[in-house]
């Protein structure tokens, strides 16, 4: 073993990338899908990074177990207190910042997951703000959150109080597991990291960022199968087509998604001057 100088600070001083670190049952399923393309690449080069953690590699008796049957009866089994607060403390010690970090648990009876948390997730410590063009360069130095997948009829309450996890829920339907719902959150956020989208501005307006659901995208050929592209956007006017498009997504959200257009008509404040 070579031995470390006792006054260097290394912890503090090295350089963080944003990092899902992720406790599942079937560490095989990642990078999985996000290891292909945008993310994928942005894997390769080092612009964020992935941690597949075993939960059994925590389990403490001869058959390895992980789950139990549920007090008080009923189907199923539930993952175990013990062993999941085991597999928490483990990715704690071996992390760089174990106390920055969002401790998030993927479950149906979670908060939903909407682009706004995805921001402040991407954006790590000193969460709640915007994500502004100013913020880009600090987003680097976020910390990335610590994921629990569960499984079977989910978790011991205990452990989701004790070592203070948060419940996300990617929608009102019941998944197998946590870990399709960790790569969906893990996907929606490597694609706010700085210089993983091919241009910054590629996100701005985007489903969502200002409230609304996004305009419609056309591109070549012109004419298909007898439809041709909407002559305004051909026109070159750039704010008429700024004008059509914020029609379109106004139509469209009051159309589709009520519940958004709501909070959006509540909102009206005076012209945010700030982002763009
Ligand atoms: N018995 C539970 C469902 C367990 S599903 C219930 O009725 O609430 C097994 C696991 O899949 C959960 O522990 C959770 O990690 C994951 N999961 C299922 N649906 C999900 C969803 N909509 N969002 C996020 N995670 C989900």
């Amino acid at each position: 073993m070579t031995s470390k100088p006792m006054t260097s600070k290394p912890k503090t001083s090295k350089p963080t990338i944003w990092r899902a670190t992720v406790l599942t049952l079937f560490p095989e399923m990642f990078p999985g899908p996000l290891g292909v393309s945008l993310a994928g690449k942005a894997l390769a080069a080092g612009l964020w990074a992935l941690e597949a953690r075993d939960i059994r590699a925590s389990a403490t008796d001869r058959h390895r177990s992980v789950d139990d049957t549920p007090a008080g009866g009923g189907p199923g089994m539930v993952l175990r207190a013990d062993v999941l607060a085991a597999a928490i403390n483990a990715a704690d010690v071996a992390s760089d910042r174990p106390t920055d970090r969002p401790r998030l648990l993927m479950s149906p009876r979670g908060r939903p997951l909407t682009q706004s948390r995805v921001a402040e997730l991407a954006a790590g410590p000193g969460r709640g703000r915007p994500l502004t063009q100013s913020r880009v360069a600090e987003l680097a130095a976020g910390p990335g959150p610590l994921i629990v997948c569960g499984r079977f009829e989910g978790v011991d309450q205990r452990v989701i109080e004790g070592r203070g996890l948060e419940e996300v829920s990617i929608g009102d339907y019941v998944l197998s597991g946590g870990e399709i719902a960790a790569l969906a959150l893990i996907d929606a956020c490597i694609r706010l990291l700085p210089g993983v989208m091919g241009k910054p501005e590629s996100g701005a307006d985007e489903s969502f960022s200002e409230g609304l659901l996004e305009y419609p995208q056309y591109t070549r050929p012109q004419e298909f199968e007898g439809r041709p592209i909407p002559d305004i956007l051909l026109s070159g006017d750039h704010a008429r087509v700024a004008a059509w498009r914020r029609t379109q997504a106004e139509a469209l959200t009051k159309a589709r998604r009520p519940d958004l257009w709501v909070i959006k008509t509540n909102q009206k404040r005076p012209k945010n001057t700030t982002e763009g």
